[in-house]
């Protein structure tokens, strides 16, 4: 323990902290005309005569999203790729056009990037979305930056968006596949786990699967609120909460895991499923009706696991409950990017 008197030095600031400074300087210049969504979505809409294109950005960098030497080349490249895709998906578009950008040390061979770069490819030949340009720096830490575009959706020559900040208190919250299964791969590279339930685990969060042919039921269903799962349920649906003004209960035992996070983890698998990041599915709102359709006609696709609710006076504006009824409480919400870990 200190014996100063000295207040702390200030830390270094949270991701949101940062992200809201940075935003209030650029919402003090006029935006332009065609900007239909600023910062604060999964991606930027941009209104063109033809249609609305979105536009999102990414980036890993080792030692901070992966470690060389443990990743495979090939999926760094694959994953640098889905969570572009994912957030293209959260908007509800088509995947378009990315510029690809790598810093890249002395100590990286060719090779190892043709595999970064297959790996790459791999994804946007299965999900959409092509490479046309990018840069190449050197740099002392190796890092992949993807932008991607996406065309907006049209119903009746209506572009349509999926948004933070159109969820409604008593609409009902809808989450594609399962979760958890990013977090329980993680850990099982991290503490040593083998077998096949590990193997599934570790392929999930090698290999996350980006929901774009779920984002086209979605938008052709009627929902207009979504987002991805890239934080942690909680963190993320805290954003939707925060955007659209509205709090949000989820019953825990209703989010559907893989059962072999179950298998491996038993109880940790709830916190894994409400607070791991990397999952990329998709989380949304639609009010009852809307919720029964998608629920009949894919069923298997997409779990109701919760409801809106008006803001509550005081707490966190995502609360989980157990089958009991009780709150959960967690051991932390979600990944804030810039806190030391
Ligand atoms: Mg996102």
């Amino acid at each position: 323990m200190s014996s100063s008197t000295l207040p702390e030095p200030p830390g270094p600031p949270g991701e949101f902290e940062l992200i809201a400074a940075l935003k209030r300087l650029i919402d003090d210049v006029p935006a332009a005309p065609d900007v239909a969504i600023g910062i604060g979505d999964d991606a930027a809409a941009i209104e063109f005569e033809s249609g609305v294109q979105v536009m999102t950005t990414d980036t890993m960098v080792d030692g901070v999203h992966f470690l060389r030497g443990k990743a495979e080349w090939a999926d760094v490249g694959w994953k640098s790729a889905v969570s572009n895709l994912s957030d293209i998906a959260a908007m509800g578009a088509v995947p378009l056009h990315a510029l690809v950008t790598i810093g890249v040390p002395s100590n990286v061979t060719v090779i190892e990037m043709e595999k970064l770069y297959s790996g790459m490819i791999d994804a946007f030949s299965q999900f959409g979305g092509s490479i046309v340009g990018g840069d190449v720096v050197s740099s002392p830490v190796f890092f992949v930056t993807v932008a991607l575009t996406g065309r907006a959706r049209e119903i009746d020559n209506m572009p349509i968006i999926l948004q933070r900040d159109a969820a409604n208190p008593g609409d009902l919250i809808g989450v594609t596949g399962s979760l958890g299964g990013s977090a329980g791969g993680l850990r099982s590279i991290l503490e040593g786990i083998e077998g096949a339930d590990a193997d599934m685990l570790k392929r999930i969060h090698y290999r996350p699967v980006p929901r774009v042919h779920e984002a086209e039921a979605l938008v052709e269903g009627g929902v207009t609120c979504a987002m991805d799962v890239s934080d942690g349920l909680m963190a993320d649906f805290e954003k939707i909460c925060t955007a659209s003004d509205v709090g949000a209960v989820i019953n825990a035992s209703d989010v559907p895991v893989p059962t072999e996070l179950k298998t491996l983890f038993g109880d940790d698998a709830v916190q894994m499923a409400l607070t791991g990041g990397e999952d990329y599915e998709l989380v949304f709102t639609a009010p009852f009706d809307l919720m029964d359709r998608l629920l009949a006609r894919h069923r298997g696709t997409v779990t109701h696991i919760g409801t809106v609710v008006d803001v509550p006076d005081e707490g966190e504006h995502v609360i989980a409950l157990d089958s009991a009824g009780n709150t959960i409480e967690l051991e932390h919400r979600g990944w804030d990017h810039l806190e030391s870990k």
